[in-house]
């Protein structure tokens, strides 16, 4: 019985084999960690009738998990010296598939064509590469992949962030952009100790479940972001002041109070306090008025 990739042991046999140095600049940390990696397969609640994306493979330490569960596996790798490695440790796994590309440029319409056609549903699960983790995750959301879910190892602060209800600090743009595709579920905190090498911060593993339609109703969806995002560029101002720097620089002070008494919103208020329902009112409003 061969021991499970994410094991200190197995990994250093497999870094040491092929002379694997780690690059910093692709965010190479990897698992080490049975565990955590059965809390995140467990998450995804994967059968042998659903898909599993991974993003950022590494040695394969979760591909081989997803293998074990799921029945069609692609793994998208953007450092071509761990093509040939993932080609082997996955070999026992003819289902799982690896991509040498960079997540960001794939066209992941296509590669569901041609990877995912015979399953029901698809994941997306991974241990995210953190310098682009909000890129890759607005990527599968903005693109309206026939996802059920995503299951990503991130920095536990963007996980905070992506999970917050509105009210506190840490609920923002971010916030509601995860919150307007998906319901987020923050299912555990991961400390730096589970990785080689160790990452600066800690981590934690969030899961989005995609809602069947977006969770407000908005006319223009350019719009009610742009909007929104206008109301967090000063975050310790109001949102009428906020709103007055972006929309009516020099202007007129008597229409933006009377679009936000109409939006039924106080003036005083700060971004922070405002629900998606409120700034899908407030962006309708300010649509109408032809702002
Ligand atoms: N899944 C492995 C694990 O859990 O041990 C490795 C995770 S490591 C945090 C992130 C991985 O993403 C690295 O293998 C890195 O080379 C890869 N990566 C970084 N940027 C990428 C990109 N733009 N597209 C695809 N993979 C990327």
């Amino acid at each position: 019985e061969r021991l499970d990739i994410a094991t200190p042991k197995r990994t250093k046999e497999i870094i040491n084999k092929y002379g694997f140095s780690f690059k910093k600049s692709l965010g190479q940390n990897f698992l080490i960690d049975s565990n955590i990696l059965n809390k995140i397969v467990e998450a995804a609640e994967l059968t042998p009738e659903n898909g599993a994306l991974e993003i950022g493979p590494g040695i394969g330490a979760l591909t081989e998990r997803l293998a074990q569960e799921a029945g069609a596996v692609t793994a998208v790798e953007i450092d071509r010296r761990l093509i040939p490695i993932l080609k082997e440790v996955l070999e026992p796994y003819p289902h799982a598939k690896v991509r040498h590309d960079d997540v960001l440029k794939v066209d992941l319409h296509q590669l569901f064509r041609e990877d995912f056609s015979e399953v029901e549903k698809v994941s997306v699960v991974a241990n995210l590469p953190y310098y682009v983790t909000t890129p890759i995750v607005m990527k599968l959301l903005e693109e309206r992949l026939p996802l059920d879910n995503i299951v990503v190892m991130i920095q536990k602060e963007v996980a905070q962030r992506m999970a917050a209800p509105p009210g506190g600090k840490d609920y923002g743009s971010l916030s509601i952009a995860v919150q307007y595709y998906c319901v987020p579920e923050l299912i555990c905190i991961v400390p730096k100790t589970v990785f080689i090498p160790q990452p600066n911060v800690e981590s934690a593993v969030i899961r989005l479940k995609l809602r069947d339609r977006p969770a407000v109703e908005v006319e223009d969806e350019a719009y009610f972001f742009e909007l929104m995002q206008s109301c967090f560029v000063q975050r310790r101002k109001t949102i009428a002041n906020n709103l007055r720097s972006r929309y009516f620089e020099g202007g007129d002070r008597t229409q933006l109070e009377q679009l936000l008494a109409e939006a039924g919103i106080e003036p005083s208020r700060r971004g922070e306090t405002l629900s998606l329902q409120e700034y899908a009112t407030l962006s309708s409003v300010f649509l109408k008025a032809g702002i």
